[in-house]
């Protein structure tokens, strides 16, 4: 019998030692949008259009008033002014909803609230402000020009009949569903949400319930399975945590396939080649077939990424190393985006920034660095700030982060000033920043 590779040469052997920007193509080229359903606007704030919107109406249908005031003719105040009021007779009130069927003729105004349809015959709207507001009920003096040919909002000047007002893979903004409602809709097709089983790998990991072992030393928070839970909610799929498994080829096993169902499993732990860390060889034996493992990152460097056939399809499986910031890192990279493209986005990455270091940060490797780092704003820009130590099974400088700065190889020393791209997790500031 052949006896078994050592570890050392199993793992030269088939780690593909990918790029980081390869290794996310590899993981994208793989993300088909999941099929359409039909959802109430309300609800679909988030989601990705499966659909393209076309207005079914001219908005506003008619030239409208931008402001509370007075419809006029332009000729008629050309030259009003404080000294030399002009003073028309209110023949009418246009309120917002209504259509004024009366014609103004020369010397007249009709009082007109926002929104309302501006009164044939009338070009101009005269602010309230720049009026006497009818000092005398019937009688408005207009003491400004000013306003000549001002504050009439043209009609179709939001949108015209037929024309395109969003595309398929569009995000669902507060934005948009206002545009929905404005367009006549009140249900928007949209790709489904995607389904991710989340299991955490390893002997000792405790849950809060058995936090005692941690305070003993006698076991590791798992800390993984609540956080990626959590960043799989906020990239808008729907997790399904499938529980703890011990390092046991049976357990493994079990609690794998009860994930079956999802759209893609998310493994932690147990990504390396030590003894214990079995998920590869289990997931070998169900059929595994393993797209790349190893990327030229730091943290996160175990990552692996394939598929499972289950049940005459594809589950996508992202297999993340453990130690927490890794786990974290490689979530953010590799995972989100593919999500997002499932989820039919258009746009599935985050937006970066050109910071300034606020330290000196030195990387040993010629791997892409992912640093966690607050963010302040300043006179002179964004300034990164390393959030602390940056050690891999370190867990606190997550909760602080505000990007990840990224270091690429070749570069192996930032100081103080230099300029560094973050990848923002969040858009807010600390109060106080300039803003
Ligand atoms: P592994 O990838 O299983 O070798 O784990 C690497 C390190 O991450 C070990 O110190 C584990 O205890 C730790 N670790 C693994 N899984 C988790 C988890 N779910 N939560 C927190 N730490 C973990
Ligand atoms: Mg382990």
């Amino acid at each position: 019998m052949t006896p078994a590779p050592r570890t050392a040469d199993f793992e030269r052997r088939t780690a593909d030692w990918l790029d980081v920007d390869a290794a996310r193509a590899r993981v994208l080229a793989r993300a088909a949008a999941l099929d359409p359903e039909r959802v109430a606007i309300g609800e679909a704030v988030g989601r990705a259009l499966a659909e393209q919107v076309v207005s079914s109406a001219t908005l506003p249908p008619w030239d409208n008033s931008a402001m509370d005031g007075y419809a006029v003719r332009a000729e008629d105040v050309a030259g009003a002014s404080p000294d030399r009021p002009v003073a028309l007779d209110v023949v009418g009130v246009a309120r917002a909803g209504q259509r004024t069927e009366t014609t103004l003729g020369p010397g007249q105004a009709i009082r007109i609230m926002t929104g309302a349809p501006v009164p044939p015959g009338a070009d101009t709207v005269v602010r309230v402000e720049d009026s006497d507001a009818e000092a005398e009920p019937g009688v408005v003096c207009v003491r400004e020009g000013r306003d000549r040919g001002r504050h009439v909002r043209g009609a179709g000047r939001d949108m015209h009949e037929g024309e395109v007002l969003l595309r398929p893979g569009h995000a669902i903004t507060p934005g948009a569903v206002g545009l929905l409602a404005a367009a006549g809709r009140d249900r928007v097709l949209v790709h489904g949400r995607p389904t991710v089983a989340i299991l955490s790998t390893g002997d000792e990991l405790r849950t809060a319930g058995r936090y005692e072992d941690v305070r003993a030393g006698l076991g590791v928070p798992d800390s993984n399975g609540p956080m990626l839970t959590a960043m799989v909610r906020a990239a808008g799929a729907h997790p399904v945590p499938l529980g703890i498994a011990e390092d046991d080829r049976a357990e493994l096993t079990r609690l794998v396939t009860t994930g079956a169902e999802c759209d893609v499993l998310v493994t932690v732990g147990g990504a390396s080649m030590g003894d214990a860390d079995l998920v590869k060889r289990v997931l070998d034996e169900l059929g595994f077939e393993q797209d790349f493992w190893r990327v030229k990152m730091r943290p996160g460097s175990p990552f692996g990424f394939g598929a499972l056939p289950v049940g005459g399809r594809r589950q996508h499986v992202f297999s993340l190393p453990g130690n927490p910031a890794s786990a974290f890192v490689t979530f953010e990279i590799f995972a989100r985006p593919f999500l997002l493209a499932l989820a039919g986005h258009l746009r599935v990455h985050r937006r970066t920034v050109l910071c300034r270091s606020a330290d000196t940060i030195r990387v040993p490797a010629p791997l892409t660095h992912f640093h966690r780092v607050s963010l302040s704003e300043t006179a002179d820009g964004l300034v990164a700030r390393l959030t602390g130590s940056q050690g891999s099974g370190l867990v606190s400088g997550l909760a602080r982060a505000d990007g990840l700065a990224v270091i690429p190889p070749g570069v192996d020393v930032v100081e103080p000033g230099d300029p560094v791209r973050v990848v923002l997790l969040d858009g807010t500031l600390e109060p106080g920043d300039v803003a």
